[in-house]
């Protein structure tokens, strides 16, 4: 990733792209999806680019994995009703389109949803 072209998300960090920012702390950084799957479809991010997808994260840095997954509870709580679904894709064909790694927070009215 860091001999590539910074992902949009490093750009919406660098404050270049705007984007709704629910929440920010030293790691991570959360938003709003510009094309969202569900009422309530935030993304969380880590700062650093450096894992492309979330195994190489859960290999790399469990911390930063976990940390991801408390912020996503702490934010469905905030935004909803406490109750969430929790999405990487990883890779091409499973639907990935940003190298950085990501998770999708999807929440309220889930239940008669796809998994999509
Ligand atoms: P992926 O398909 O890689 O799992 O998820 C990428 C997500 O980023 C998609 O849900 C897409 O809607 C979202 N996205 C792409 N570009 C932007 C953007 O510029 N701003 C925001 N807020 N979301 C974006």
């Amino acid at each position: 990733m860091s001999s590539e072209e910074p992902s949009i998300f490093t750009r919406i960090i660098n404050r270049e792209i705007p984007a709704d920012i629910v929440f920010e702390d030293d790691d991570l950084i959360a938003l709003k999806d510009i094309n969202p799957q569900a009422p309530v479809h935030l993304l969380v991010v880590p700062k650093i680019p450096d894992y492309e997808n979330v195994h190489e994260l859960a290999a790399g840095d469990p911390a930063l994995l976990a940390h991801m997954v408390a912020v996503a509870n702490q934010l469905a709580a905030e935004h909803s009703d406490g109750q969430f679904r929790l999405v990487f894709n990883s890779g091409e064909n499973a639907g990935q389109t940003v190298f950085h790694v990501h998770a999708h927070v999807l929440s309220g009215g889930l239940a008669e949803g796809s998994l999509a």
